[in-house]
């Protein structure tokens, strides 16, 4: 998933810095064996070979393997998706060096296990499935080694049953695996859907029931944001205020059902007319705003009067008799506040009102 990008390459790092760990882990037992076995006079080979087998060579081996994913890492592009295999399948091939050089102690065959382990970090079936299949692989390797090693063939008698252990201990881990990212994709699934019904239950709390517009509060939240925006994202906005006309009577003429039709009918055309970029709402009973955002005054204007036409045409129709609506409209300047607008907005539409209704005001400033 896209949204998982950073994370990964987060977590790619750190795995890169786990493997790195664990080469210099790896190398400081491996300085302590020697120490330990040389004071118990236990080292069978000739000094100079015993340090090129358990010293030079897997810390060569390592260091070569950490240096090479180290540069796959920093080239490769990080939208490629075979890229969080890199510091796994680096760790698989120390683990293969730490079982090459340790076979004849079967239980260093485990380690093919972690880097299995590893994998549930990116969540992917496939990939878990492909590292196992590599360190099968690898376990394969170790076993001729093993079995046609001239130095440990006085164990060979063990050499099918210990890699049978291996390998079945490798496919316990891989099914463990798949239960842990299974695990992880239901918790996701299930983190997704509370995220969106979170979102859901904001959208419905920010709604009016009635006609679906915004509410009083969302309204002012967003004129709050837009007139606290920094010098930099300044816009031209305007806010229009919008109250049907003698709607007192419309209720007792023709009942409160067909006054709420009404609004349903103003509510809806709002809807219509207003795009991503205006936020239309309902912050009263028959009280309505829109923030008109990026246009001239006479786009702000024009924009008004066709709603206040198309409406007392269209509510009209519906009850036979005249229904208006009174408009007024302020245009946002840096020094306004939200409730400066809202006041400015509010005494054009009352202006609308006081010079005969059924009109557009805009506040000339
Ligand atoms: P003006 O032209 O000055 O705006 O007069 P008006 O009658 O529209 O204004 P007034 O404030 O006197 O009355 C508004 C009425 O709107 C009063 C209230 O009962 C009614 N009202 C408020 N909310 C609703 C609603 O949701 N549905 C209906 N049907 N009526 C409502
Ligand atoms: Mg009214
Ligand atoms: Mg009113």
């Amino acid at each position: 998933m896209q949204e998982f990008e950073e994370t990964y390459e987060k977590w790619r790092n750190m795995l890169f810095y786990t493997t790195l760990c664990i080469g210099i882990f790896v190398f400081a037992i491996e300085v302590l064996m020697y120490f330990i076995l040389r004071r118990a006079n236990s080292i069978m080979q000739p000094l100079p070979e015993y340090l090129f087998k358990y010293l030079m060579l897997p810390t060569i081996l390592d260091g070569a393997v950490i240096f090479l994913g180290y540069i796959a890492l920093k080239k490769s592009d990080r939208n490629k998706k075979y890229i969080n295999y890199i510091p796994v399948i680096q760790m698989s091939i120390i683990c293969m060096v730490v079982a090459y050089t340790h076979n004849c102690f079967s239980i260093t065959q485990c380690v093919f296990c972690i880097p299995i382990f590893a994998t549930t970090i990116f969540n992917n079936r496939a990939m878990t499935k492909n590292i196992t299949m590599v360190n099968c692989l690898f376990l394969l390797i170790i076993f001729f080694s093993k079995k046609y090693s001239a130095i440990n063939s006085s164990l060979d008698i063990y050499v099918y049953s210990e890699t049978v252990i291996s390998f079945s201990f490798i496919i316990t881990v891989y099914l463990v695996c798949n239960v842990l990212i299974k695990y992880q994709e239901e918790k996701n699934d299930i983190l997704q859907k509370s995220y969106m019904h979170q979102l859901e239950m904001q959208e419905m709390l920010n709604k009016d029931q009635k006609t679906g517009l915004y509410g009083y509060t969302m309204l002012f939240n967003t004129l709050q944001k837009m007139t606290s925006a920094n010098e930099e994202c300044i816009k031209e906005f305007a806010l229009a205020i919008i109250d049907v006309d003698d709607f007192k009577n419309i209720n007792d003429t023709y009942g409160h059902a067909m006054g709420d039709q009404i609004i349903i009918v103003l509510a809806e055309l709002m809807k219509k007319y207003c795009s991503d970029n205006h936020l239309p709402a309902r912050f009263g009973g028959e009280e309505f705003a829109i923030i008109l955002n990026e246009g001239e005054k006479s786009y702000y204007y024009d924009f008004i009067e066709r709603l206040r036409k198309d409406f007392a045409k269209i509510a009209s129709g519906i009850i036979n008799d005249t229904v208006t609506i009174s408009c007024g409209i302020a245009k946002w300047t840096p020094s306004l506040t939200a409730e400066e607008l809202f006041n400015n907005a509010d005494s054009a539409m009352y202006l609308s009102k006081t010079t005969g209704k059924n009109r557009t005001t805009i506040l000339n400033i």
